[in-house]
């Protein structure tokens, strides 16, 4: 089936409402409501001098301060919520792995709208509600397992939620029920995969489709996954702060993800200056939510670097694309007066014929100089001198650092059910 059908197929799915300028139409009504509705907001844009109703289009958003990561946890626990209470039915909340972890509230206009854009991504995909959907996420306050359960239900599909763990109940559920689509972080599909193959079992599987996400994956970790288990696999977008996973997915061109911009609208900033990139420019992803009444946010700072894509897709969907993020702006290695983002290592990874999807970045500093050790699992049967020359030549010709490159034995780095750590600073400040 193809996108459109998948999506006409939707009736709540405005297909003329999506592209940008009518996120940025959206604009003036969200900027009164959040005036009106937040206290955190009203004060922000009082203390910034900016007067809510002169914010009309995009050239005026970039006057208006960024929300950070720092706000919403000194904001904690429910300091940024903007409805009543008795408006709100849910909360979710982050891991909290650094400091307090962030509160979201939700509405029942919030957990309708998240359900819908689930529901598209997953239509994106291609699942359709004779698809049964093994949920691996997990559920509880983590925004994943509930979020894409609704999804699921809310197509009509048949739910396994699963949650994460347990390998032997996942393999078991899926090849007694005949698993059609997995949902899972790209870690954790990855690991299944692996099994999968050491038991011969996948004749017996009916898996056709792979959502991952909640973390970035390079190419090579998509195709790995997708020969060893033969199936076409999407890269679905999300965060706690914003709703969860769903607010984007890429189609079957995969030529970057589709952004729900009925919803949100997305900017791109220089990290480093806060200044307004241009569509195609790389840079970090900020987002507005524009129909969001727990917890609106304005100008958010994900942190996840991107570029922003206006020209339609040849899916022929009507929302507009980012690029599958290349990294995140905390992730950015400085080295050597070079800025490095662990999608650049990915994409080296890709074009070098016997290196794996997998790796490790280790840096170090001896006597004032810095160091970094790119590990990387080869392929099974690869000459690892040859690979790690090979990575060596590449980084520097595309990268332009010289970089040490050991070549492990396939397998023998460590395969999460969460997200994979890749970069270790040991470093001392
Ligand atoms: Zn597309």
């Amino acid at each position: 089936m193809t996108v459109s059908k998948a999506l006409a197929e939707l009736p709540y799915v405005r297909e003329e409402i999506g592209f940008h300028d009518r996120a940025e139409a959206m604009l003036p009504d969200f900027m009164e409501r959040i005036y009106r509705t937040s206290p955190f907001y009203r004060e922000k844009l009082d203390q910034a001098g900016i007067v809510s109703t002169n914010v009309r289009t995009l050239e005026d958003l970039a006057q208006v301060p960024f929300t950070t990561k720092a706000e919403l946890r000194h904001g904690y626990p429910l300091g940024l919520m903007a409805v009543p209470e008795a408006e709100v039915v849910r909360i979710h909340s982050s891991s909290g792995t650094t400091g307090k972890p962030i509160i979201v509230p939700y509405t029942q206009e919030d957990v309708n709208i998240w359900a819908d854009m689930m529901a598209r991504s997953l239509a994106m995909a291609g699942v359709t509600r004779k698809d049964r959907v093994q949920v691996t996420p997990g559920y509880g306050l983590w925004t994943a397992g509930t979020g894409f359960q609704a999804g699921v239900e809310r197509l009509g599909a048949m739910a396994i939620p699963t949650g994460p763990g347990n390998t032997e109940k996942q393999l078991e559920m899926m090849l007694d029920l005949g698993t059609t689509v997995l949902i899972g972080t790209s870690s954790y599909g990855l690991l299944l995969a692996e099994e999968i193959q050491k038991r011969g079992i996948r004749e017996k599987l009916k898996l056709r489709l792979g959502i991952f996400g909640s973390e970035r994956w390079g190419e090579k970790m998509r195709q790995r996954i997708e020969d060893i288990l033969q199936i076409e696999s999407f890269d679905i977008y999300g965060l706690t702060e914003i709703y969860g996973p769903g607010i984007g997915i890429d189609c079957s061109e995969h030529e970057g993800i589709h952004f729900w911009s009925d919803h949100l609208l997305f900017e791109i900033i220089d990290p480093t200056t806060g200044r307004t990139l241009s569509p195609g420019e790389e840079g970090e992803l900020v987002i507005t939510t524009l129909t969001k009444e727990g917890m609106p946010l304005l100008r958010y700072r994900t942190h996840d670097i991107t570029r922003l894509h206006l020209q339609p897709c040849r899916c022929g969907s009507p929302y507009p694309r980012i690029d599958r993020i290349l990294g995140r702006t905390d992730d950015m290695i400085k080295i050597k007066g070079v800025n490095i983002y662990p999608g650049q290592i990915d994409h080296v990874l890709r074009m070098t014929d016997g290196a794996s999807s997998e790796y490790k970045i280790v840096l170090t500093r001896h006597q004032g100089k810095d160091t970094l050790l790119l590990k990387v699992e080869g392929e099974t049967g690869a000459n690892r001198e040859e690979v790690a020359h090979a990575c060596q030549h590449n980084i520097k010709s595309r990268i332009g650092i010289l970089v040490d490159v050991e070549v492990v034995t396939f397998g023998s780095l460590p395969r999460s059910e969460k997200k994979s750590r890749r970069v270790f600073d040991e470093r001392e400040e």
